[in-house]
């Protein structure tokens, strides 16, 4: 898996703007200065499995971009 397929996957969970990353399925919300505590979903999300730390999950993929070219 390339880091761009990684990058549209978090895309397909994550939403990032202002700062700020949400999540599609049930539109809970985590400014990056909570980024190191675990995703918090609302009740019944079918993302919560996924919660994870989106935003360390971004710098990976990121990462792996700058270093891919
Ligand atoms: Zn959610």
């Amino acid at each position: 898996m390339s880091a761009n397929d990684d990058l549209i996957e978090w895309n397909t969970h994550w939403r990032l703007a202002a700062g700020i990353v949400s999540c599609k399925a049930c539109k809970a919300q985590q400014r990056e200065i909570d980024r190191s505590a675990p995703f918090s979903h609302h009740p019944g999300c079918g993302q919560a499995a996924k919660s994870g730390l989106p935003w360390d999950q971004l710098d990976l993929i990121c990462h792996t971009f700058k270093h891919a070219t």
